[in-house]
């Protein structure tokens, strides 16, 4: 115990030591050797650490075992010390605080030994810039191959779309022709023939949606779209069925948003025409809006039948119907379109419905302008 007391008393002591130069012979240059050495060295371990550190200060977020270069920084600069402390001897015999920094850099090299030894594992897993590249290039081969498959499959909806149509107008073309020059037709014949002509108009229908779901891409140019004009847009073409179900919409003033008009008039064309069929009672739809932040979140809601929840997760998938033909005409492809047209303008919809209750679907766009700045503009 006294040992280690006296120890660090005289921890900056040189008289019990002579000074190396006086310790066996050294010559000139010898000793210069030695000296320049040690101090060239001391002055590579010096620097290391400072340029990992100074990497660890711009990289921090990005990289990973961020205490191994702490660990292997204080390692390399108690290394360079030792050095530093060895070229020192020759003129300054500090014997003590050269054992003592010794064992700083014994401990420093053992815990970075142990940390290496803990993160190895996790370092074999990650991957290489070689590999990282090689991953890229694979990710990309399979976009350019999946993004040629979707312009040949676009291709191909459109043209069947428009092939498909043309046998169709046909039937309809001929069923009325039949009709009209048997006008003694027996009146099941006739019911038939209708059925016909009506099974033409709806499947031309769904083709018509499929065509507009598969052809919906992002909007090219972002621009400032007033919600409400594309609200009006739809009503406009909905004028018959709101007046034939004197159906009462209330709209309120709505958040402007990013987009494409014409999408967003389709979207609330199809979410209006909803509210309109999906109801036995006089409709009555309110259309409300707020700002979050910089979306734009908007509901529209309905008095109409309701859809029950365990239900409510399917209606946005291709060609889903809750109700019979015979109840709700229908494509089962409007809420298709309505999810394809929210999620290529980086949006969302959602339902929420209480069967017999009605229905609240919110979408939320990106606003044209965030909340702050809306009453930035109005306190000014
Ligand atoms: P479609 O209206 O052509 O049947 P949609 O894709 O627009 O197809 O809707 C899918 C299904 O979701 C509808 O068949 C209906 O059962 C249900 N649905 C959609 N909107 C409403 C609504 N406002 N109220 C009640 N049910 C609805």
């Amino acid at each position: 115990m006294n040992e280690i007391i006296e120890f660090f008393r005289g921890l900056f002591s040189t008289s019990e030591w002579p000074p190396r130069w006086k310790c066996g012979y050294w010559s000139d240059f010898h000793g210069s050797l030695y000296i320049v050495s040690e101090l060239l060295i001391w002055t590579a371990y010096f620097l290391i650490p400072l340029i990992i550190l100074n990497y660890l200060s711009r990289k921090k977020a990005s990289l990973k075992f961020n205490r191994a270069y702490v660990y292997f920084a204080a390692f390399i600069l108690l290394c360079g010390s030792t050095h530093f402390l060895d070229a020192l001897m020759f003129w300054v015999p500090m014997y003590r605080l050269n054992a003592l920094i010794r064992t700083a850099t014994a401990i420093v090299s053992l815990l970075t030994v142990y940390h290496l030894v803990k993160i190895l594992p996790q370092a074999f897993k990650q991957k290489t810039n070689i590999e990282l590249e090689k991953e890229i290039q694979r990710r990309e081969e399979a976009e350019r191959k999946l993004e040629e498959a979707n312009k040949e499959l676009e291709a191909f909806v459109y043209i069947a779309s428009h092939d498909l149509q043309e046998p169709l107008r046909k039937i309809k073309i001929f069923t009325t022709m039949l009709m009209d020059s048997n006008t003694n037709m027996l009146e099941e014949d006739n019911a038939i023939m209708a059925k016909i002509s009506g099974s033409a108009t709806r499947m031309q229908t769904m083709i018509t949606d499929v065509l507009a779901l598969s052809t919906i891409k992002e909007p090219g140019e972002a621009m400032e779209v007033n919600v409400n004009a594309a609200i009006d847009n739809a009503l406009a073409d909905l004028e018959i069925k709101i007046i034939e179900k004197a159906a009462v919409i209330n709209v309120e003033e709505l958040p402007s948003v990013i987009g494409n008009e014409g999408y967003l008039s389709q979207l609330f064309l199809n979410l209006i025409g909803n509210a309109l069929k999906f109801s036995q009672v006089q409709p009555v739809i309110n259309i409300t809006g707020e700002l979050i932040g910089n979306k734009a979140r908007i509901h529209v809601t309905d008095n109409g039948i309701g859809i029950a929840e365990q239900n409510q997760h399917k209606i946005f998938d291709i060609f889903q119907r809750l109700n019979t033909k015979s109840a709700y005409e229908g494509s089962g492809i409007g809420l298709a379109i309505c999810k394809k047209i929210t999620e290529v303008h980086n949006g969302t919809i959602k339902v929420k419905s209480k069967p017999g209750e009605g229905t609240t679907f919110t979408i939320e766009l990106p606003a044209a302008k965030t909340k702050t700045e809306v009453l930035n503009r109005v306190t000014t």
